[in-house]
């Protein structure tokens, strides 16, 4: 390699690096963190060993680049497991997982490919949560969850179906990061994402959680029944009533669905003591 090409290897290097710790400080600023410690800032960054590794190698293999040259890299091929901590030591809040979530890397493959994080939005106390799948490319785009068009169906259905505002749920996901080419969630990354997750519910505490989709009703309850046998029942997940639905994407591509949806929503409302709007 001469010096004129290590020296463009670099740059591309430090390019890469400025923009994904400008990415995240976005992220951390739409997440409410104003200020960052100094000194331990690494707190977040123990979730995820070596990540620069592990971000490298993925790199390579998604390039396709041949193994070769470089002295025996271990094999990387498989995603792994590497959960975020479950819990901080102090006091849990929203906002830090969020600023958590904007500085994980725990999936190599999303950390890379994601424009930003999208750790979740809405009521800090809500009554009622929706679980989705993942971010999708508009989501991605805004670090908001469920705002392209089967979000526009969601908040129909919240709005005009059940008579809230959509400020008055929380709305999440059991990924944070954009899958590419919105393929299904690897079950390594639902694996690695459940903490954030289930620390969010456990701040959140609330009273229903609406499951939208399969993956959404099999991750969240550990279950492998289709969602069209997880309907018209409730389940229980610590503390919290949890319901199962199609996804408001499903619903765009099979409206025929929706009457099945809307009689989801009505068994959840008069649970939740609600009157049709
Ligand atoms: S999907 Fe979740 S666990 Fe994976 S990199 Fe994103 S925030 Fe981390």
């Amino acid at each position: 390699m001469t010096k004129e090409v290590a020296s463009t290897g670099e740059s591309t290097k430090t390019n890469r690096v400025r923009r994904a710790v400008v990415q995240q400080l976005e992220s951390l600023a739409r997440a409410g963190v104003t200020h960052l410690p100094k000194g331990k800032s690494s707190k977040a960054r123990k979730i995820s060993p070596p990540e620069a590794a592990q971000s490298e190698a993925a790199s390579l293999a998604l390039a396709g680049r041949p193994a070769k040259s470089v002295a025996a890299p271990p094999p990387v091929a498989e995603p792994t497991i590497v959960q975020p901590a479950a819990k901080p030591a102090g006091n849990d809040s929203l906002q830090i997982v969020a600023a958590e979530v904007a500085a994980c890397t725990c999936c190599p493959e999303l950390a890379s490919t994601r424009t930003q994080t999208v750790p979740g939005v809405g009521n800090p106390r809500p009554r009622l949560v929706f679980l989705g799948e993942a971010p999708g490319a508009d989501e991605d785009r805004k670090g908001e969850p469920f705002v392209g068009r089967a979000g526009v169906l969601l908040t129909q259905i919240i709005e005009n179906g059940m008579g809230l505002k959509r400020s008055d749920v929380f709305i999440v996901n059991i990924l944070k990061c954009r899958p590419p080419s919105n393929r299904a969630p690897l079950p390594e990354e639902a694996t690695n994402c459940r903490g954030f997750l289930d620390r969010q519910l456990a701040l959140l505490k609330p009273e229903f959680i609406c499951c939208l989709g399969a993956v959404a009703a099999q991750n969240l309850l550990a279950s492998e029944r289709t969602i069209g046998k997880m309907r018209g029942e409730f389940f229980e997940y610590r503390g919290s009533r949890v319901m199962c639905t199609y996804h408001p994407a499903y619903l765009l591509r099979n409206p025929a669905a929706k009457k099945d949806t809307w009689a989801d929503i009505q068994m959840l409302m008069e649970a939740m003591g609600l009157k049709q709007a």
